[in-house]
Protein backbone atom coordinates (compact mmCIF):
# COMPACT_ATOMS: atom_id res chain seq x y z
CA UNK A 1 0.00 0.00 0.00
CA UNK A 2 2.30 2.63 -1.35
CA UNK A 3 1.60 6.36 0.83
CA UNK A 4 4.23 9.31 0.33
CA UNK A 5 6.97 7.59 1.97
CA UNK A 6 7.33 4.55 0.35
CA UNK A 7 6.81 6.46 -2.84
CA UNK A 8 9.27 9.63 -1.36
CA UNK A 9 12.29 6.59 -1.27
CA UNK A 10 11.00 5.08 -4.86
CA UNK A 11 11.50 8.39 -6.08
CA UNK A 12 14.78 9.37 -4.78
CA UNK A 13 16.34 5.86 -5.65
CA UNK A 14 15.05 6.15 -9.56
CA UNK A 15 16.14 9.64 -9.72
CA UNK A 16 19.60 8.50 -8.69
CA UNK A 17 19.63 5.80 -11.03
CA UNK A 18 17.68 6.60 -14.35
CA UNK A 19 18.59 10.01 -15.81
CA UNK A 20 20.43 9.48 -18.78
CA UNK A 21 18.99 6.22 -19.43
CA UNK A 22 17.19 5.79 -22.93
CA UNK A 23 13.81 3.82 -23.21
CA UNK A 24 14.25 1.02 -25.80
CA UNK A 25 10.71 -0.04 -25.77
CA UNK A 26 7.65 0.44 -23.62
CA UNK A 27 5.04 -1.88 -23.12
CA UNK A 28 1.67 -2.72 -21.63
CA UNK A 29 0.88 -5.64 -21.67
CA UNK A 30 -2.20 -7.66 -19.95
CA UNK A 31 -5.13 -5.47 -18.49
CA UNK A 32 -4.34 -1.83 -19.50
CA UNK A 33 -3.48 0.45 -17.26
CA UNK A 34 -2.77 2.86 -19.50
CA UNK A 35 -5.33 5.86 -19.25
CA UNK A 36 -4.08 8.24 -22.61
CA UNK A 37 -3.63 7.42 -25.96
CA UNK A 38 -1.97 10.70 -27.19
CA UNK A 39 1.13 10.75 -27.05
CA UNK A 40 1.12 6.89 -28.07
CA UNK A 41 3.24 4.96 -25.47
CA UNK A 42 5.21 4.57 -28.12
CA UNK A 43 6.65 7.73 -27.84
CA UNK A 44 8.37 6.72 -25.17
CA UNK A 45 10.79 4.66 -26.94
CA UNK A 46 14.30 6.22 -27.86
CA UNK A 47 13.87 8.90 -25.12
CA UNK A 48 15.78 9.83 -21.99
CA UNK A 49 14.66 10.03 -18.39
CA UNK A 50 15.40 13.44 -16.81
CA UNK A 51 14.00 13.28 -13.75
CA UNK A 52 11.90 11.06 -11.34
CA UNK A 53 9.38 12.74 -9.01
CA UNK A 54 6.84 12.97 -6.36
CA UNK A 55 3.82 14.51 -5.58
CA UNK A 56 1.36 13.15 -2.90
CA UNK A 57 1.05 9.40 -3.87
CA UNK A 58 1.82 9.96 -7.60
CA UNK A 59 5.17 9.55 -9.43
CA UNK A 60 6.56 11.34 -12.28
CA UNK A 61 9.00 9.55 -14.51
CA UNK A 62 10.48 12.52 -17.04
CA UNK A 63 11.71 12.07 -20.38
CA UNK A 64 12.60 15.49 -21.91
CA UNK A 65 9.26 16.74 -23.11
CA UNK A 66 7.14 13.99 -21.60
CA UNK A 67 6.32 12.73 -18.48
CA UNK A 68 4.70 9.06 -17.40
CA UNK A 69 2.41 10.11 -14.65
CA UNK A 70 1.53 7.03 -12.43
CA UNK A 71 -0.60 5.62 -9.25
CA UNK A 72 0.12 2.56 -7.94
CA UNK A 73 -3.07 2.91 -5.66
CA UNK A 74 -3.34 0.35 -3.23
CA UNK A 75 -1.59 -2.86 -4.67
CA UNK A 76 0.08 -1.53 -7.57
CA UNK A 77 3.93 -2.12 -6.93
CA UNK A 78 6.94 -0.40 -9.61
CA UNK A 79 10.10 -2.02 -9.52
CA UNK A 80 13.85 -1.44 -11.61
CA UNK A 81 14.51 -5.02 -12.38
CA UNK A 82 18.04 -6.01 -13.27
CA UNK A 83 16.05 -8.41 -16.23
CA UNK A 84 13.46 -8.30 -18.09
CA UNK A 85 10.24 -10.25 -17.30
CA UNK A 86 8.50 -12.50 -19.11
CA UNK A 87 5.69 -10.84 -20.89
CA UNK A 88 3.49 -13.39 -19.61
CA UNK A 89 3.41 -12.61 -16.31
CA UNK A 90 -0.01 -11.34 -15.75
CA UNK A 91 0.56 -8.75 -13.19
CA UNK A 92 2.26 -6.58 -15.22
CA UNK A 93 0.76 -3.24 -16.34
CA UNK A 94 3.19 -1.27 -17.45
CA UNK A 95 7.03 -2.49 -18.92
CA UNK A 96 9.60 0.18 -19.66
CA UNK A 97 13.17 -1.45 -20.95
CA UNK A 98 16.30 -0.02 -21.02
CA UNK A 99 18.80 -1.19 -23.68
CA UNK A 100 21.21 -3.01 -20.71
CA UNK A 101 18.05 -5.15 -19.84
CA UNK A 102 17.17 -3.46 -16.89
CA UNK A 103 13.79 -2.70 -16.72
CA UNK A 104 11.35 -0.31 -15.30
CA UNK A 105 8.10 -2.22 -14.14
CA UNK A 106 4.78 -1.86 -12.98
CA UNK A 107 2.60 -4.57 -11.68
CA UNK A 108 -0.30 -5.00 -9.94
CA UNK A 109 -1.77 -7.91 -7.67
CA UNK A 110 -5.22 -8.42 -6.19
CA UNK A 111 -8.07 -9.15 -8.27
CA UNK A 112 -9.53 -5.49 -8.76
CA UNK A 113 -7.37 -3.36 -11.20
CA UNK A 114 -6.74 0.26 -10.15
CA UNK A 115 -3.04 1.00 -10.55
CA UNK A 116 -3.06 3.83 -13.38
CA UNK A 117 -0.59 5.10 -15.97
CA UNK A 118 -0.45 8.18 -18.10
CA UNK A 119 1.80 9.58 -20.75
CA UNK A 120 1.67 13.61 -20.63
CA UNK A 121 3.83 16.50 -22.95
CA UNK A 122 5.49 17.71 -19.93
CA UNK A 123 3.19 21.14 -20.66
CA UNK A 124 0.06 19.04 -19.66
CA UNK A 125 1.11 17.96 -16.66
CA UNK A 126 0.20 20.19 -14.04
CA UNK A 127 -3.18 21.11 -15.95
CA UNK A 128 -3.84 17.38 -15.57
CA UNK A 129 -7.28 16.47 -13.32
CA UNK A 130 -4.58 13.77 -11.21
CA UNK A 131 -2.50 16.92 -10.35
CA UNK A 132 -4.95 20.09 -9.72
CA UNK A 133 -6.96 18.23 -7.10
CA UNK A 134 -4.45 17.46 -4.79
CA UNK A 135 -4.16 19.21 -1.82
CA UNK A 136 -0.98 20.07 -0.19
CA UNK A 137 2.20 18.14 0.58
CA UNK A 138 1.67 16.11 3.59
CA UNK A 139 5.54 16.60 4.83
CA UNK A 140 8.06 17.72 4.81
CA UNK A 141 6.48 21.49 5.21
CA UNK A 142 2.68 21.33 5.55
CA UNK A 143 0.53 24.22 5.87
CA UNK A 144 -1.13 25.02 9.38
CA UNK A 145 -3.81 22.51 10.03
CA UNK A 146 -6.71 24.40 11.70
CA UNK A 147 -7.88 25.72 8.74
CA UNK A 148 -7.31 23.34 6.08
CA UNK A 149 -8.98 20.17 8.28
CA UNK A 150 -12.00 22.33 9.11
CA UNK A 151 -14.72 19.93 8.06
CA UNK A 152 -17.25 18.34 9.89
CA UNK A 153 -15.48 14.68 8.89
CA UNK A 154 -13.76 12.51 10.79
CA UNK A 155 -9.60 13.14 10.82
CA UNK A 156 -9.20 9.38 9.77
CA UNK A 157 -10.79 10.33 6.99
CA UNK A 158 -10.02 13.95 6.49
CA UNK A 159 -6.24 12.96 6.55
CA UNK A 160 -6.28 10.34 3.97
CA UNK A 161 -8.29 12.72 1.38
CA UNK A 162 -5.96 13.42 -1.50
CA UNK A 163 -7.66 16.70 -2.18
CA UNK A 164 -7.80 17.82 1.38
CA UNK A 165 -3.92 16.87 2.03
CA UNK A 166 -1.73 14.80 -0.08
CA UNK A 167 0.55 11.74 0.40
CA UNK A 168 -1.15 10.15 3.28
CA UNK A 169 -3.42 6.62 3.67
CA UNK A 170 -4.85 4.05 5.49
CA UNK A 171 -1.19 3.10 7.48
CA UNK A 172 0.50 6.24 8.61
CA UNK A 173 -2.66 7.66 9.16
CA UNK A 174 -3.00 5.57 12.44
CA UNK A 175 0.16 5.96 12.97
CA UNK A 176 -0.18 10.06 12.78
CA UNK A 177 -2.99 9.71 15.23
CA UNK A 178 -1.66 8.08 17.71
CA UNK A 179 1.80 10.38 17.93
CA UNK A 180 -0.52 13.08 18.37
CA UNK A 181 -3.06 11.42 20.95
CA UNK A 182 -6.27 12.40 19.05
CA UNK A 183 -9.45 10.28 18.21
CA UNK A 184 -9.63 9.01 14.60
CA UNK A 185 -13.10 10.10 14.65
CA UNK A 186 -12.26 13.28 16.12
CA UNK A 187 -14.24 15.86 13.88
CA UNK A 188 -11.59 18.75 12.04
CA UNK A 189 -13.77 21.27 12.75
CA UNK A 190 -13.58 20.54 16.23
CA UNK A 191 -9.54 20.74 16.36
CA UNK A 192 -8.34 23.07 19.08
CA UNK A 193 -5.39 25.90 17.74
CA UNK A 194 -3.23 23.92 19.83
CA UNK A 195 -4.48 20.04 18.40
CA UNK A 196 -3.83 21.36 14.93
CA UNK A 197 -0.14 21.90 15.50
CA UNK A 198 0.41 18.80 17.81
CA UNK A 199 -1.21 17.14 14.70
CA UNK A 200 1.00 18.56 12.18
CA UNK A 201 4.04 18.11 14.02
CA UNK A 202 2.92 14.51 14.38
CA UNK A 203 2.74 13.92 10.41
CA UNK A 204 5.91 15.56 9.52
CA UNK A 205 8.00 13.23 12.20
CA UNK A 206 5.91 10.35 11.74
CA UNK A 207 6.47 10.55 7.65
CA UNK A 208 9.74 11.84 8.61
CA UNK A 209 11.15 8.68 10.56
CA UNK A 210 9.78 6.57 8.18
CA UNK A 211 11.20 8.33 4.91
CA UNK A 212 14.78 7.87 7.33
CA UNK A 213 13.92 4.11 7.83
CA UNK A 214 13.74 3.54 3.98
CA UNK A 215 16.31 5.59 3.60
CA UNK A 216 18.68 3.30 5.79
CA UNK A 217 17.00 0.08 4.54
CA UNK A 218 15.50 0.13 1.05
CA UNK A 219 18.10 0.15 -2.23
CA UNK A 220 17.52 -1.30 -6.06
CA UNK A 221 16.38 -3.22 -7.19
CA UNK A 222 13.60 -1.77 -5.27
CA UNK A 223 12.29 -4.84 -2.54
CA UNK A 224 8.81 -6.36 -3.17
CA UNK A 225 7.84 -6.27 -0.21
CA UNK A 226 8.97 -2.67 1.66
CA UNK A 227 9.69 -3.01 5.46
CA UNK A 228 7.11 -1.43 7.68
CA UNK A 229 8.27 0.14 10.57
CA UNK A 230 4.37 0.66 12.09
CA UNK A 231 4.32 0.81 15.60
CA UNK A 232 -0.33 1.04 15.78
CA UNK A 233 -1.44 0.42 12.47
CA UNK A 234 -2.40 -3.68 12.52
CA UNK A 235 -0.62 -3.65 15.91
CA UNK A 236 -4.07 -4.12 17.72
CA UNK A 237 -3.64 -6.69 21.11
CA UNK A 238 -0.10 -4.90 21.26
CA UNK A 239 1.09 -2.19 23.19
CA UNK A 240 0.63 1.32 22.88
CA UNK A 241 4.24 2.99 21.68
CA UNK A 242 2.88 5.50 23.82
CA UNK A 243 1.51 4.59 26.91
CA UNK A 244 1.27 0.90 26.86
CA UNK A 245 -2.14 0.36 27.01
CA UNK A 246 -3.18 -2.49 24.46
CA UNK A 247 -4.32 -0.88 21.48
CA UNK A 248 -7.71 -1.24 19.97
CA UNK A 249 -9.02 -2.22 16.34
CA UNK A 250 -12.13 -1.26 14.16
CA UNK A 251 -12.86 -3.46 10.87
CA UNK A 252 -13.39 -2.32 8.11
CA UNK A 253 -14.16 -4.18 5.19
CA UNK A 254 -10.51 -4.32 3.83
CA UNK A 255 -8.82 -2.74 6.24
CA UNK A 256 -8.42 -2.33 9.59
CA UNK A 257 -7.84 1.44 11.76
CA UNK A 258 -6.00 0.92 15.09
CA UNK A 259 -6.08 3.13 17.74
CA UNK A 260 -4.95 3.57 22.12
CA UNK A 261 -8.06 3.94 23.72
CA UNK A 262 -6.45 5.50 26.68
CA UNK A 263 -4.24 8.26 24.64
CA UNK A 264 -7.15 8.41 21.44
CA UNK A 265 -10.89 8.02 22.89
CA UNK A 266 -10.80 8.71 26.42
CA UNK A 267 -11.00 4.83 27.07
CA UNK A 268 -13.97 4.28 25.09
CA UNK A 269 -13.12 0.86 22.77
CA UNK A 270 -14.96 1.38 19.74
CA UNK A 271 -15.69 -2.08 17.72
CA UNK A 272 -18.69 -1.00 15.68
CA UNK A 273 -17.92 -0.98 11.95
CA UNK A 274 -20.48 1.86 11.24
CA UNK A 275 -18.52 5.12 11.35
CA UNK A 276 -22.28 6.90 11.77
CA UNK A 277 -23.27 5.19 15.43
CA UNK A 278 -19.58 6.09 16.15
CA UNK A 279 -19.92 9.72 15.34
CA UNK A 280 -23.22 10.43 17.11
ZN1 LIG B 1 -1.51 4.84 24.35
Amino acid sequence: MPELPEMEIVARRLDAALPGETIESALAPGINALKTFDPPLHALEGRRFTGVRRRGKLLMLELDDLVVLLHLMSAGRLQLHPKRAGLRDKTSRLLLRLPDDRELRVREFGTKQAAWVKVLRAGELDADEAMTGLGPEAWPDPPPLRELLDAPRPLHTLLRDQQVIAGIGRTWVDEILNVARLSPFKRGDDLSDEEAEVLRDAMVSELGRVIDVYEEKVDLPLPEKFPKPTRVHAHQGEPCPQCGTVLEAVFYEDYVMTYCPRDQTEGRVLKDRRLSRLLK
